[in-house]
């Protein structure tokens, strides 16, 4: 198995669209799990109470389990409630449950409320050197997708290829800016990958055309295929990396995977 190139620094993704069901969560684990099957120390953050990247990952988070509400709310150190995940050796899950859909709320009246991520995060990666982090988000843009924008320096939006796609980006790019003037000046929005991809629809073709014309430097050339193998995965608590690792939508995560660390690669080849 090839191994890919670590960066520098962490990178750290917040992967980000308030649009739901658009393939936040699916991009997030398998291009978490390609980077780490490529031997990179690859590090989860599910910040969804819906908690679907940690099944995803194969990481169990029953009601009441402990996970990303006492790091975010409770203030316990992160490297606490990191579980393995089994999709590959160096991939570590901090899992959600539904109490996070409390801490929406309860983090209004939080001292230093968008800064609770950042602060676990910093600290645990000192601590545990990890070559990338993914933050995946609710589709909302409230608090929880705000503490991962601004312990974030990188922003992925998966784009999905159907109507109305970047209606809601221009919301989410104006979002952006105001953290990025008030919050985090190093956030910088680095990749868009398009996702669902029906290559037999003409509308498909116009919307990663029309994407492809927006975000020029940052669309990756791989495109992800609607495929029943992905959308199948989660129920067995696999990406499908290694629930059909020669299907089409398993090659082109790792494409998309292997160029993101192509071009975050310390020394360039
Ligand atoms: P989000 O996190 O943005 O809400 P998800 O990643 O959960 O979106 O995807 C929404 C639904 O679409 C899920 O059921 C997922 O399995 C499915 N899905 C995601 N990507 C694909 C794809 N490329 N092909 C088919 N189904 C997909
Ligand atoms: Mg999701």
């Amino acid at each position: 198995r090839s191994r890919l190139p670590a960066p520098e620094h962490a990178r750290v993704f917040v992967v980000a669209n308030q649009k739901g069901g658009v393939g936040k969560t699916t991009t997030s684990v398998n291009i978490a799990a390609a980077l780490a099957l490529g031997g990179l120390s690859v590090l989860v953050i599910d910040l969804d109470p819906q908690g679907n990247a940690s099944t995803a990952l194969g990481v169990e988070h029953p009601p009441g389990s402990p996970g990303t509400y006492d790091v975010l709310i409770g203030g316990e150190p992160l490297e606490k409630h990191v579980q393995d995940s089994p999709e590959a050796p160096d991939l570590k899950v901090l899992p959600a449950t539904i109490d996070l859909a409390g801490a929406e709320i309860e983090l209004v009246s939080v001292v230093a409320r968008e800064n609770r991520l950042l602060r676990a995060l910093r600290t645990y990666l000192r601590d545990y050197p990890t070559d990338y982090v993914f933050l995946d988000c609710p589709p909302s843009l409230g608090l929880l997708t705000v503490n991962a924008l601004v312990a974030a320096n990188e922003i992925l939006i998966p784009i999905q290829c159907e109507y109305y796609a970047l209606e809601g980006v221009s919301q989410l790019l104006r979002t952006i800016e105001v953290v990025k003037q008030e919050l985090n000046d190093e956030l910088e929005l680095t990749t868009v990958l398009l996702t669902m991809f029906d290559a037999r629809t003409r509308l498909a073709a116009q919307v990663a055309e029309e994407v492809r014309t927006h975000f020029a430097a940052q669309t990756l050339p791989a495109v992800i295929p609607r495929s029943v193998r992905i959308s199948e995965a989660p129920s067995y608590g696999q990406t499908v990396l290694t629930y059909h690792p020669d299907s089409a939508g398993a090659v082109s995560y790792l494409e998309a995977a292997t160029e993101i660390a192509r071009r975050g690669a310390k020394e360039k080849s």
